[in-house]
Parts: structure tokens; sequence; C-alpha cells
């Protein structure tokens, strides 16, 4: 029988900081108080500060990071746009998706699960559009699924060195606030991200980071596509007040204002060199164990989460199944082509080394129980490790 806490090595929703939940734990309040404006206005401020974005403005919207997927096609996209996008996992697929059913006119390319946005290819398809028909690019930053990082900046400079002015849309759903990741510097005109992962917060509060050129392109006046919750301009109006133009959730923006504080206190580029000591200890444990990762190769590796191949004969499943309720850990699973042959480590959000060490000889054991033929204790070993040599290289105490 199951008792006590689940291990959650799932890639979001992640644990949740005392700290956060403890602000969260708040009398109701009024959403039309005079002082709700003292603590939103510094939220949509240091959220610009998270994306890196100083010119555009940051929108909150409490649905999960599916509504700021949708919040961003339909404020700046008009039914049979031209859009370029890749498809190479679950989340890329969901969003491919999203945009036929706008009526956005996707020319989509399909890449091998495991490898990541491809350069080329985009690059071919930006120069052959002399016409400028193309209205906008979109890159999934961090594949959840398979546990790939893309490169933004890449896609960045094939646009500029084209001079081609589609709009850049990125999802950063598993990536924002966990990996580097900065809007400004890479001309993302939309970045979309959730509460639930590196912000360290329960799931129901979606960000939309927009560039003056995002906004810009929402105010022209081509016909637009129909929408209503999302729409920027009454959420603009009320926002530079302070305020929403419906009932926001006030708890969470308690827990956001923790969970920044706590981002910052940190430093956003310790954070995200937290995040690559952890992912690789957690991928050398990986390889200990002689297994395979989904990501075809080091510059794909996600430093957020790790899609983990079973050995032939295995069902991944099963070893979830079996470190969930043998184990208490909950693993991400393998999404769509990859269920049964794959299982995904969670290694975002307010995590160190020896939750990662947990988590990998909770693989273990499940795995073995399971019927793989691993050595116990060698991937921990291996992970163990590499957090000595790269404390050891850093001299660092923490
Ligand atoms: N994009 C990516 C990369 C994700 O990982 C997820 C969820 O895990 C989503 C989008 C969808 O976000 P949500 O489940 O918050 O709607």
């Amino acid at each position: 029988m199951k008792h006590g806490i689940t291990q959650l090595f799932i890639p979001g929703p992640t644990n949740v900081p005392d700290r956060v939940r403890r602000a969260m734990n708040v009398p109701m309040e009024d959403q039309r108080s005079p002082d709700l404006p003292a603590l939103t206005l510094g939220l949509f401020k240091d959220l610009k500060t998270a994306f890196k974005n100083e010119t555009g403005r940051v929108f909150m919207f409490p649905s999960s990071g599916t509504g700021a997927w949708e919040a961003a096609i339909q404020n700046t996209l008009a039914p049979g746009d031209k859009v370029l996008m890749a498809r190479f996992g679950q989340f890329s697929h969901l969003w491919v998706e999203m945009a036929e059913r706008l009526g956005l006119e996707v020319n989509l390319i399909e890449v091998e699960w495991g490898k990541g946005v491809p350069l080329d290819a985009y690059e071919q398809a930006i120069a052959a559009d002399k016409a400028h028909d193309i209205r906008a690019v979109f890159v999934t930053h961090n594949e959840t699924a398979t546990g790939v990082t893309s490169d933004i900046a890449g896609v960045r400079k094939l646009l500029d060195a084209h001079s081609h002015p589609a709009l850049l849309f990125v999802d950063g759903v598993s990536s924002i606030a966990s990996i580097d990741f900065r809007q400004d510097e890479w001309g993302v005109d939309l970045a979309v991200a959730g509460s639930q992962k590196g912000f360290m917060l329960p799931a129901g509060l979606s960000f939309l980071s927009v560039s003056e050129k995002a906004l810009a392109a929402n105010k022209d006046n081509r016909p637009k596509m129909p929408r209503s919750y999302f729409i920027f301009a009454d959420q603009i109006t009320l926002n530079d007040q302070g305020y929403f133009p419906y009932t926001p959730p006030t708890q969470f923006f308690h827990g956001l204002r923790a969970s920044l504080d706590m981002l910052f206190e940190e430093g956003l580029e310790n954070v995200f060199a937290r995040h690559h000591r952890l992912a690789e200890g957690v991928r050398r444990g990986v390889e200990g164990l002689g297994l395979k990762l989904v990501a075809a190769g080091p510059e794909w590796y996600s430093d957020t989460v790790s899609a983990i191949y079973v050995p032939e004969g295995v069902d991944a499943n099963r070893v979830m199944k079996i470190a969930y309720e043998r184990y208490n850990t909950s693993f991400g699973g393998g999404l769509a082509k990859l269920n049964g042959k794959v299982f995904r480590i969670g290694h975002l959000g307010d995590l160190n080394e020896v939750m990662c060490l947990a988590a990998l000889a909770s693989a273990e054991i499940s795995l073995a129980d399971a019927g793989a033929k691993i050595t116990p204790g060698a991937g921990v070993a291996a992970a163990h490790a590499y957090y000595r040599e790269a404390h050891a290289n850093t001299g660092s105490e923490r």
C-alpha cells in the first residue's frame, strides 16, 4: 500500500518551495483594492527581468501555458496567415495542432524526434520567401517530450541574415527561468511560459512576454482572428494600473512574488548554472547505467528534462508504475510515439544534487524490478562523481 509523499521528478509541475507555498497562504482579498497594484506592478516589472525583455511587456493570464500559446497567436495573426513551424515532439506537435485549428496555414517541417529546430530547413524556407508571406516563425525552445533544447539565437540569426520581418514565437514553457533565455538579444517577439515549471508555482498562471514589434503587430488594422478573453487591449488598459479585466488569482501573485525573489536572490545565471550541473549529473547517471537519451547528441541536451530509453524488452510504463507504487516516485512518461519506450526525469525548479541522486536511485531500483539488466548503483555513482568534480572545480561550498 502506497503511503507518504511522492517525490516529483516530472518535468512540471515542479516542487513548490515552502517559501512560495507559505506566501500564497493568505486570506482572500479584494481584487480591486487600492493596494493591489503595489504587488502586481512589481510583478510585471520583474517578469520582464526574468524574460530579459526590457522594451516590451509581459501579460499574465489565469490559464496554463497552453492559454498563452493561444493568446500569442490570436493577438498577432489572422486566419490564413502563413507560418513556419517544426514538429519534433508532443509539445511542438500540439502547438502545430493549435495553429491549424485557429486557421493558420502551417508550413510544417517534420524533424526526427531527438533533434530540435532545423536551422537549415528554416533558412531554406526563409530564403525562398522573397515576398515575405511568412508572417511568423515558431520554435519550441525546450521540447519537454524528448528532452531537447533548440537554438533560438540561431533562428534570429537566419531571420536577420535574410532581413525577414516574420515574428518569432517561442515556447519557453519548460525553459524560461530554468535555462538561458534572452528575449531582447534573441529578438523573440512572443515568448510563452507557465507557472508550474521554472517559476516553481502550481499550474494555473501563464506568462506571455511580448516585444514592441509584437505589440505593433497587434495594433495594426489587418483583419484579425476572433478573440475575446485573451485580447491584449483590455489587458493593457487595466494592467497598466495594476488590475485585470477579470477576477485575477491573487494568491498566485503572492507566490510569484516569492518565487521571483528566490530566483533573483540566487541570481538567474546561477539558476541556469545549477540546472546545467544537475542535468549533467543525471546524464552521467544515465550513461553509467548503459542507457540512452532520446536527445540525439550533446548539442540537443536539455538541462530541464532527460528523456531516457529503457532497454529493449522492458516496458517503460511498468518502470514508472513500479517507481510510483513501490518507491513513491513520479517520473514523466513517454509521450505519443515514445509511450512505453521512454521515461523522463524532470530536473528543474527547486531541486538539488541529492534530489537528483535520489531520482537516479529510484530509476535504478524500478528498472531492476521491471526486469532491466542494469548494475545497481552505477548511475548514482557516475552522477555522484560528477557532482563532486563540478563542486571541486567551482570551489563552491553550496
Ligand atoms: N509547451 C511545453 C514545452 C510544455 O512542456 C508544456 C507542458 O508541459 C506545454 C507547452 C503546455 O503547457 P500547459 O500544460 O501549462 O498548458
